[in-house]
């Protein structure tokens, strides 16, 4: 049996070609996937019985099973989503007053290794589906009840959980085309937001396939500091990236793109380094989000205490700069935070 999540509107409309269906019904299918949260083939009312019998031995439609929910102060809500294979991923929902916005996963964990991140530490499992991808949106959405209200009740996605979303392109790829569907009012591209640590080649495919918002881990304002936080860097350098950046600011003009910051004390946060980072992105459109270090047991770095002199400096230039506001640190739902487990661990 196949996922039908894993299908992309096209793919559908092939196999139902293929099977003597009309082409349009994948159409009215999406919907129901997408915009009424639908679980069984039985509650769509306006396709023939016949064929959500067919549509019923043909396809499953999937969810995670939700190992565990941890609720924060802020009002943060971390999901643990168990996996058919018992590996398990971390979503997180974040509401704001005008806009709620989930963060989720795309490998379990990640091949990456930033050696601030508690997610790449832990090392790497495997990819996500696009199943496994889209339904965590859709299984927050159960959870919360969210199905019988506006889609802006979960207006905002950010590619920003375990994982490296340009190492799953593919998938990756699929999930958005998925949920940005124009037939189940999905989510504009302007509200989704796809986080890298900076894999050019990839950038540049993305600008020509699924244009969204992009946001690029920098964390350093020169090679040198950055290769030695993030390894990645000696394979994609600074210069690289910021190519791949120009291409995709060149085709999308009306997406700026933002780049991360995070402060690390005594290693990225100095005035020189604020300098640096200004005459970097002179010629970009860019913001900088400045991001505070998550400490994590194991890991040696120290937050900054100068974000407020780092975010100033970069204001004066003209950059935007604000800092992010820290979410569900008191459940471990903080940026770099989000942990996998393996089979081995399983719970
Ligand atoms: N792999 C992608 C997306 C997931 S990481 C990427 O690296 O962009 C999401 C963000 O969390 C990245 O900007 C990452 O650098 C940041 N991050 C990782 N570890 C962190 C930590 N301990 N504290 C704060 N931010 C962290
Ligand atoms: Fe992977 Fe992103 Fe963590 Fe780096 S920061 S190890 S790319 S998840």
């Amino acid at each position: 049996m196949n996922g039908i999540l894993n299908c992309t509107i096209d793919e559908l409309e092939k196999i139902f070609l293929n099977n003597g269906f009309s082409k349009y019904r994948a159409k009215q299918i999406f919907v129901w996937l997408y915009r009424f949260g639908s679980r069984t083939f039985d509650e769509m009312t306006n396709i023939s019985k016949n064929m959500r019998d067919e549509l019923t031995k043909m396809f499953y439609i999937y969810r995670p099973k939700v190992a565990n929910v941890a609720h924060s102060r802020d009002g943060t809500i971390k999901f643990l989503f168990q996996l058919a294979d018992l590996n398990t991923i971390e979503t997180v929902f974040m509401p704001e007053t005008k806009r709620n916005t989930i963060c989720i996963s795309t490998q379990v964990g990640c091949t990456v290794g930033c050696k601030f991140c508690n997610t790449g530490y832990n090392g790497f499992v495997r990819n996500l589906t696009t199943e496994e991808i889209i339904s965590q949106f859709l299984a927050v959405k159960d959870y919360l009840h969210l199905w019988d209200t506006a889609t802006e009740r979960l207006s905002n996605i950010v590619y920003m959980g375990m994982g490296e979303p340009l190492f799953n392109y593919e998938n990756v790829l699929k999930s958005m085309q998925n949920l940005m569907c124009d037939e189940n009012e999905g989510i504009s591209r302007r509200r989704i937001t796809l986080s890298t640590s900076g894999i050019a080649p990839v950038i540049e495919r993305l600008a020509k396939d699924l244009p969204c918002r992009l946001a690029i881990s920098l964390h350093a304002p020169n090679d040198n500091i950055r290769s030695k936080i993030m390894p990645i860097n000696n394979v994609y350098n600074i210069e690289s990236i910021l190519n791949a950046c120009r291409t995709y600011s060149y085709y999308h003009k009306y997406l700026k793109i933002t780049f991360e910051y995070l402060l690390l004390k005594d290693i990225n946060d100095t005035d020189d380094c604020a300098h640096e980072l200004i005459a970097l992105l002179k010629n970009i459109n860019a913001k900088v989000n400045l991001i505070q270090f998550n400490p994590w047991k194991g890991c040696s770095f120290t937050p900054s205490k100068k974000a407020q002199r780092f975010s100033a400096i970069l204001q004066k230039a003209g950059l935007e700069a604000p800092i992010r506001a820290r979410r569900g640190i008191d459940i471990m739902a903080a940026c770099g935070q989000l942990q996998s487990h393996g089979r081995e661990e399983r719970i």
